[in-house]
């Protein structure tokens, strides 16, 4: 009668680690710091696509990212990309 629910976690955010997930069938990726090209495997080589911030997510996304999300999203394959967490750091409050 004691002790945590394992299924507790279920609704965690994303994972320091966070590498990629599928939001209705779309993969969701974590940009690198820096990182302006699809890395994004394709027949031969990488996708090498550009990566721009995109809009036309739909409330799949805004759920799960929030009103206003930061997205962006290879012009090539379509595979979206989260921001990195370090580039947000660096301009946010230690901007000075
Ligand atoms: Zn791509």
């Amino acid at each position: 009668m004691s002790g945590a629910n394992p299924q507790a976690a279920e609704a965690a955010p994303e994972p320091k680690n966070f590498l990629a997930r599928r939001v209705g069938g779309t993969l969701v990726k974590r940009r690198l710091p820096r990182q302006r090209a699809c890395n994004e495997p394709g027949k031969k080589d990488i996708c090498a696509g550009h990566i721009k911030r995109w809009y036309g997510f739909g409330p799949e996304l805004v759920e799960l990212y929030g009103g206003d999300p930061e997205i962006y999203r290879c012009e090539r394959c379509q595979v979206l990309y989260r921001p990195n967490e370090e580039e947000i750091a660096r301009t946010g409050t230690l901007a000075y």
